[in-house]
């Protein structure tokens, strides 16, 4: 009932009149926590949304609207919902009707155009049972001997992160990297690696952090791809929270964009503002800089290697994603989309395994230097060859070269068998 009374609030308040709606087309998106429905639609719209029960639905009223879109099937409604159903019960409302297979919550709110999007509804439905969620949660129990290393890939779903000018999303970049430096990590004895979205969806900058908390992360890796005005700015950074302010006018105005994720993802501030500042002592924040800076001067040392660096130096900046946990954490931008050159590198498996292996090796390295760290060193220098793995993906990923590892191994030919095993050279 309060929803209905809050909805009809809504109605009041958001009026004036408007010239009629049309929705456009409607989205799903689904991540382990919940499911998003996004209508798009021409304009902004007055609306309500309230829930019903017996049985339970959702009920969307879009005032003044009609639609011109495909309803999506009820195959695609993910594991909350049951159906998708419309109707016209009063003058110009357009009603949808989610049918529901239990309790849920759920949020709505209106966006305004974004860079790829026009003005949209977003309504999130997610169990009212924590221990509902769906099976892909992405919190999987952590094994403590290992050292964890929590990736998060940036953006995802209706926030598309940075646009490369031959159309290259940010966030899908940005998921195929940490998808492979994931994989490398899991196939290394002492480390697990875990990812803070694993998909197409939206995840906030409070819930990237929960994650690595709840996994109890040893480090945190956030992984972007910049851009710029400049057309010919180009190269990898990497940034470390800052306790005083941004080092530089340039990682100021990165960290204002990076944070705003939060908006064009939907999440209202305010609500979730005080949830993230930090909470740690003096004593931790000036630990975990001293670390996340050794780990960052890592990292670019790798990085360089492989490619342009956009500043030599470890930059620090406010972003709120590297807030709240007393672990190192890091904010890469692995090159700038907005170039031409790097975007065509960005789209390629090749490039993506050099990034991720110079994170991988960045992280060795640290581990290897740190005696809190608890990585295997047995297996140095020997790798058993999995599937799709061929000599100029290992040597991208472990910053040789194609000869240096046919040398080492005295091979006379290019091709790979599964179960080889090959020394790697100077690692
Ligand atoms: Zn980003």
């Amino acid at each position: 009932m309060k929803q209905l009374l809050l909805g009809l609030l809504l109605f009041q308040l958001t009026a004036p009149v408007l010239a009629g709606v049309d929705v456009l087309s409607i989205r799903i998106w689904h991540s382990p926590l919940s499911t998003r429905l996004v209508f798009d639609l021409s304009g902004p719209v007055v609306y309500s949304v309230f829930t019903l029960t017996d049985p339970q639905r959702i009920v969307i009223d879009l005032k003044n609207t009609e639609s011109s879109a495909v309803s999506p099937g009820d195959q695609t409604l993910g594991p909350w919902l049951l159906a998708l159903r419309s109707g016209n019960p009063n003058n110009g409302v357009l009603r949808y009707v989610l049918d529901l297979k239990g309790q849920v919550h759920h949020d709505s709110f209106l966006l305004p155009p974004g860079v790829v999007y026009g003005h949209r509804l977003v309504v999130d439905v997610k169990p009212a049972d924590r221990s509902l969620r769906a099976n892909n949660d992405p919190v999987d129990s952590p094994t403590k001997k290992d050292y964890v290393v929590v990736i998060d890939p940036g953006h995802g779903g209706d926030d598309p992160g940075a646009l490369g000018r031959r159309g290259t999303h940010e966030k899908k970049v940005v998921l195929a990297i940490a998808k492979r430096l994931q994989s490398i990590l899991n196939h290394w004895p002492g480390v697990a690696a875990q990812l803070t979205r694993k998909g197409d969806y939206y995840v906030s900058l409070r819930n990237r952090i929960r994650i690595a908390a709840e996994h109890q992360a040893d480090l945190f890796i956030s992984v972007h791809a910049d851009s710029a005005r400049r057309r010919s700015a180009r190269g990898a950074s990497v940034y470390i929270l800052s306790s005083k302010g941004a080092s530089s006018e340039i990682g100021r105005e990165l960290a204002k964009r990076e944070n705003a994720s939060d908006l064009i993802g939907g999440v209202k501030l305010g609500k979730q503002e005080h949830s993230v500042r930090e909470t740690m002592l003096d004593m931790e924040v000036d630990w975990k800089i001293k670390e996340s800076k050794a780990f960052a001067r890592n990292l670019l040392d790798e990085l360089g290697k492989v490619g342009f660096l956009h500043t030599k130096q470890v930059q620090q900046a406010g972003f709120v994603v590297l807030k709240a946990i007393e672990i190192p954490a890091v904010l890469v931008e692995v090159g700038f989309i907005s170039n031409k050159k790097e975007e065509r590198a960005l789209q390629t498996a090749l490039h993506h395994e050099r990034i991720a292996g110079s994170m991988f090796r960045a992280i060795v390295r640290y581990c290897t230097e740190k005696s809190q760290c608890r990585v295997n060193q047995d297996p140095k220098g020997i790798h058993v060859v999995r599937k799709a793995e061929s000599l100029s993906l290992l040597a991208a990923r472990f910053g040789t070269t194609i000869s240096a590892i046919k040398r080492a191994n005295k091979l006379k030919i290019d091709t790979l068998l599964i179960g080889q095993k090959l020394v790697i050279p100077e690692l």
